[in-house]
């Protein structure tokens, strides 16, 4: 096992720069998710720790090491794809025996290895098939198995559940994070659905457009995104974003929507009197309320069963706003509704350049 230190690495294709000076520590034994829209640089930055791509500028250790010039085939680690590249004319015992075979490892050593790994991955009576008889979890698993026997000091996965459909894709979610568990190897996880980062991560690494956005636990991302990009894209359904004005009287700010209507802020925010923000509340967080007082006021548009709960459309003076509830209870489209913001739920982000104000 080992770190992964990623410092001032760019990258260009020609003259077209793909990602922008990334600083990134990844420590012995953690599960790190690489997430971001499809083009951001997910697959070129894992690539570059493989070996599998140079590096414009910068420096990548593995353990300490300066890898910069290492061929792939000695930086010691796996690669799992979701094209999983198992040899089809092979058997899934010689698919995992493959790498162990190349290194010389005695026969007997191989056998246990691979009844370790096969038993871990549910695939003992697999062994004997070719991946062309396997389903698309099956052939998954083998390729995870044949990087497990490796021992390497890394697993890389590069969207290793894309193919699969989404009864599976949950599936093996939970596989990994157990295996993660029982051997503690240093993951870096490469994908684009924040599902699977929130839920497998230790740390997330959210990107777009070839820079770090923001680096941290599922929870931190959640519930105290950076900034628009990183809010908008973490969460399902997504985070409401409302436009406002700041209004400062003294020790008191609030926020005042287009149509007149003002929320009160707790929390001490930079920002002028007047300054143009973004207003971010998650849909679970506003509060459907029969007060009258203080609330502001909407019309039911649409509603969601989702059964764990439902989603309301609620078209309000400032656009919809989506709101999530647990009661399954029938909001009738049309009805009028009043809700609040609660004021330690909202994040305020500076308009113009996107990031955080708030606490
Ligand atoms: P992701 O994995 O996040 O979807 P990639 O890392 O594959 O994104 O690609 C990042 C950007 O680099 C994209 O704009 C892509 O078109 C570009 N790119 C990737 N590989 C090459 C290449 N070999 N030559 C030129 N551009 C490339
Ligand atoms: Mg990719």
């Amino acid at each position: 096992m080992a770190s992964i230190d990623i410092q001032g690495v760019r990258k260009t294709y020609g003259v077209v720069p793909v990602l922008h000076n990334v600083d990134l520590s990844i420590h012995d034994g953690e599960f790190v998710v690489l997430v971001g829209p499809s083009g951001c640089g997910k697959s070129t930055l894992l690539r570059m720790i493989a070996g599998l791509e140079g590096i414009t500028s910068g420096t990548i250790r593995i353990g300490g090491q300066v890898v910069n010039e290492l061929a792939p085939k000695d930086r010691d680690i796996a690669m799992v794809f979701q094209s999983y590249a198992l040899y089809p004319h092979m058997t899934v015992r010689d698919n995992m025996n493959y790498s162990l075979r190349l290194r010389g490892t005695p026969a007997d050593r191989m056998v246990s290895v691979i009844s370790a790994a096969a038993h871990k991955l549910g695939l003992d009576t697999l062994l004997d098939r070719k991946p062309r008889t396997l389903s698309g979890g099956q052939r998954q698993r083998v390729a995870m198995g044949r990087s497990i026997v490796r021992q390497p000091k890394a697993f890389l996965f590069d969207e290793p559940l894309s193919n699969l459909d989404a009864r599976l894709r949950e599936q093996m979610r939970v596989e990994i994070k157990k295996l993660h568990r029982d051997l503690g190897t240093t993951s870096i996880y490469v994908t684009h659905d924040q599902v699977e980062a929130m839920t497998l991560a230790d740390r997330i690494v959210a990107i777009n457009g070839g820079v770090i956005q923001q680096v941290g636990t599922p929870l931190d991302l959640y519930e105290r995104p950076a900034n628009l990009f990183v809010a908008g894209f973490i969460g399902s359904p997504a985070i409401n974003i409302l436009d406002g004005v700041l209004r400062r009287d003294g020790e008191h700010t609030a926020i005042e929507f287009g149509s007149g209507e003002r929320v009160s802020v707790v929390s001490r925010i930079p920002g002028q009197d007047n300054q143009i923000v973004k207003v971010g509340i998650r849909p679970e967080d506003v509060r459907i309320t029969d007060q009258k007082e203080g609330a502001l006021t909407g019309q039911v548009e649409l509603v969601e069963p989702m059964g764990l709960g439902t989603i309301v459309h609620i078209g309000t003076n400032h656009g919809t706003l989506k709101v999530f509830v647990l009661e399954r209870r029938d909001h009738g489209v049309g009805a009028r509704v009043s809700y609040t913001l609660p004021a330690a739920k909202i994040h305020i982000f500076d308009a113009a350049t996107g990031e955080r104000l708030s606490e």
